[in-house]
């Protein structure tokens, strides 16, 4: 069997840094390799709905940006199917009969979850929805038989939970569904990105985000008022690197040859020793961070320009690519009602 490719994002912000170097930098490596024979990306509004149903507008409107994110990134929807979640009901179906196959105590042990829970203030009253979702992804990925699933660390729990369903079904039901791996970026930093805040992860319901979208001046004004090292108070004093956001992400971002490019230094090394002794500034050290992302960015928000110029384009994509996700997804979903047994009039 070959590479099926599935990933997804919630339209419940713009797409930020955080999603290019954990996700969408995999995805477009295995979509230029070309080393796949299906691909798929998602807009999670289904799942966004879970902890944002009060709020359907939000969601709707952040489909078309999520999608805009996607093009101007380089995501190509001649190779890669975008769809909308909820436009493939045999998503839902599918998520129905999984839930047999789960226990809610299972699903209150996911660590993402219970952080989440904790984060949105759920502890008093889960909506049954929200603690479900981990079932409604693994019925995403089990849906289109995808073995391959580019992601941040925060998403492992979800793939262990869906290889899990996998072979309970496969069990009780007979051989149907395929076990799928995570592919995670190579360095560790670039698999939870901290937001600007440098306590949680970069995330957009947190807010603490440089977006994709974000123009030069945004870019700049995140990026100076980023959290350094508080007693790195004149130019002289030693500063500290470990727990310094702007050398966090330099080392999420940055190649030795781009420092090279914007800076007296030849490696982040040097430019790391040379803080901690001491006789380098907090803008000093920001300017080179900024340089370094404008340059992932600045062709970005070129591409965006275009497509927020065509959104009738756009709109046709996400409906061919929905078209194609939804045979996929309505074939497994056969299979997995004969395997039920509930195939009754074919
Ligand atoms: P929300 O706050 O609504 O949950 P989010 O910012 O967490 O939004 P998601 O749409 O939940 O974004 O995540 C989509 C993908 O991006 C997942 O694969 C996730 O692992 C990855 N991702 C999100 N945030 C980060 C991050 N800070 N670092 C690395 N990967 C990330
Ligand atoms: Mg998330």
């Amino acid at each position: 069997m070959g590479n099926i490719i599935l990933t997804g994002d919630r339209p419940t912000g713009n797409l930020h840094l955080g999603h290019y170097i954990g996700s969408l930098k995999n995805r477009l490596k295995l979509q230029n390799e070309g080393h796949y024979d299906e691909m798929y990306v998602m807009i999670a509004d289904a799942q966004a709905l879970t902890d944002n149903f009060d709020n359907p507008k939000k969601i709707r409107d952040y489909v078309k940006e999520v999608a805009i994110d996607y093009l101007s990134v380089g995501i190509d929807p001649n190779k890669v199917n975008i769809f909308i979640q909820s436009e493939v009901s045999e998503l839902t179906e599918l998520t129905f009969y999984y839930m047999n196959l789960v226990t809610v105590s299972r699903l209150q042990r996911n660590p993402t979850v219970k952080n989440e829970i904790k984060q949105k203030d759920f502890d008093a009253s889960i909506p049954t929805g929200f603690l479900c979702y981990p079932i409604s992804q693994s019925a995403d990925i089990t849906a289109f038989k995808a073995n391959v699933i580019p992601v941040g660390d925060d998403q492992l729990p979800m793939i262990e939970q869906a290889n899990e369903i996998v072979r309970t079904f496969n069990r009780i039901y007979g051989e149907t569904l395929v076990e799928c791996k995570a592919i995670l970026p190579e360095k560790e930093i670039q698999r939870r990105l901290p937001g600007l805040d440098g306590n949680n992860k970069m995330s957009k319901s947190l807010g603490n985000c440089i977006y994709l979208c974000d123009d030069s001046e945004a870019v700049k004004t995140k990026v100076m008022s980023m959290y350094t090292d508080p007693n790195h108070i004149k130019i002289e004093d030693p500063g500290k690197v470990e727990g310094n956001m702007v050398f966090t992400y330099l080392d999420a971002f940055s190649s030795d040859d781009q420092i090279k490019k914007y800076s007296e230094f030849n490696s982040l090394e040097e430019m790391k020793n040379k803080y901690s002794i001491g006789g380098l500034g907090d803008v000093y050290i920001k300017k080179v961070l900024y340089n370094v992302l404008e340059e992932i960015l600045t062709p970005i928000r070129e591409k965006r320009r275009y497509y927020e110029e065509h959104p009738e384009e756009v709109l046709n994509i996400l409906k061919n690519g929905t078209n194609k996700a939804k045979e996929k997804a309505s074939n497994t979903l056969r299979e997995v009602k004969k395997a039920i047994m509930i195939d009754y009039f074919n």
